[in-house]
């Protein structure tokens, strides 16, 4: 039987104490090629220039030729005014990479001997790096959708006779919603088994409206859609290929159609939250839905590919409105739901 991926040598490549151990030099030459794609060249942070500029050792900053801004390899960058040092900020892009299903803003205060409130903002930037990143392009192809309730659980009352009644409508909790998840099977199914690409979005609950809107907008016309029996998808069928499984008889129909790509979206997802943190609020639950969709399609990816990739991803997007200042009370606007959802973060930032 062929070695499962993430038991071979090539998924490894990188340990923490390589990351631990690399020098000062060597973390800034790190950081210069995840950002500039070149150890010897800098781009103004101001005007964009890129050009040799004047490197101040002392200051580890550089001076432009053209604008005479000072910058460092963080200015600009949603590292922006970090306060733990470059070489504890890589030992937590390491955690975040290496975990399966998320890591926990105690666990990494406790790994990096720093404040919960710290370790919290610091992974809330690598979610948000990777939401302002996500490639929103259509799916194509055979693409499965679903939906899965989040904060949704009622605690029943000690006595019998205050225990309600949990299936109501009007006993749920107001803050329960659903992340929707579309997910593309690959076209190389020897390259990669299963799905390659997947978008998430929330709603407030899985209705026609919204679930036209999103699929128009994600998914490509003449492509083929797997579903459940859910009657909010029935509308698909009038713009796409739409097969469905009925989950109340079977999880694979006799033809073979099921929607198990996305089914096995919700299992990490689920165990994200029994397994790491509990309880994700509404504003929040885009990034850990799409945090889950990263892991997901960067599966077969070595930890080194990954590592470069957020690192990547983190260096390129501007600093955060919502995540500096944070605990001084700057808070994220409330959630938006349906295609608003997708991309709803991106007008709060302020340019690089
Ligand atoms: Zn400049």
């Amino acid at each position: 039987m062929a070695q499962h991926f993430l038991l071979s040598a090539k998924a490894r490549r990188l340990s923490l104490t390589q990351v631990a151990g690399l020098t000062d030099t060597e973390i800034l030459a790190l950081l210069k090629k995840a950002r500039w794609g070149t150890e010897e060249e800098q781009v103004c942070s101001r005007c964009g220039i890129r050009h040799f500029a004047y490197f101040i050792k002392t200051r580890q900053q550089w001076q432009c030729k053209h604008c005479h801004t000072r910058f460092s390899i963080t200015t600009g960058t949603i590292f922006q005014s970090h306060k733990l040092s470059l070489r504890q900020i890589l030992i937590a892009l390491y955690l975040f990479t290496t975990e399966s299903k998320g890591l926990s803003a105690v666990s990494l205060s406790h790994k990096l001997n720093v404040q919960y409130k710290t370790a919290w903002i610091l992974l809330h930037k690598f979610r948000e790096s990777l939401n302002l990143t996500k490639d929103l392009t259509a799916l194509s192809g055979e693409v499965h959708i679903d939906g899965c309730y989040v904060n949704y659980y009622l605690r029943p009352k000690n006595f019998q006779h205050k225990r309600i009644d949990r299936r109501a409508k009007r006993n749920q909790r107001k803050d329960k919603s659903c992340v929707m998840v579309f997910r593309q099977r690959a076209a190389n199914q020897n390259r990669i088994q299963g799905a390659d690409r997947s978008i998430v979005a929330v709603l407030k609950e899985e209705n026609t409206q919204d679930i036209l809107a999103l699929t128009h907008k994600l998914v490509k016309p003449n492509s083929t859609i797997c579903a459940d029996e859910n009657p909010a998808y029935d509308s698909l069928a009038l713009h796409y290929q739409l097969e469905r499984v009925n989950h109340s008889q079977e999880y694979c129909s006799i033809d073979g159609i099921t929607n198990n790509l996305a089914e096995s979206f919700f299992a990490r997802l689920r165990r994200m939250i029994t397994g790491i943190h509990h309880r994700m609020s509404n504003r929040y639950l885009i990034h850990y839905a799409n945090e889950i969709a990263w892991r997901e399609d960067e599966r077969r990816k070595s930890i080194q590919e990954k590592f470069n990739e957020l690192l990547n991803k983190c260096l390129s997007c501007p600093p955060s409105r919502h995540f500096v200042g944070y605990w001084q009370g700057n808070k994220r606007p409330p959630v938006s739901f349906g295609v608003s959802s997708l991309s709803d973060n991106q007008q709060y930032h302020i340019a690089a």
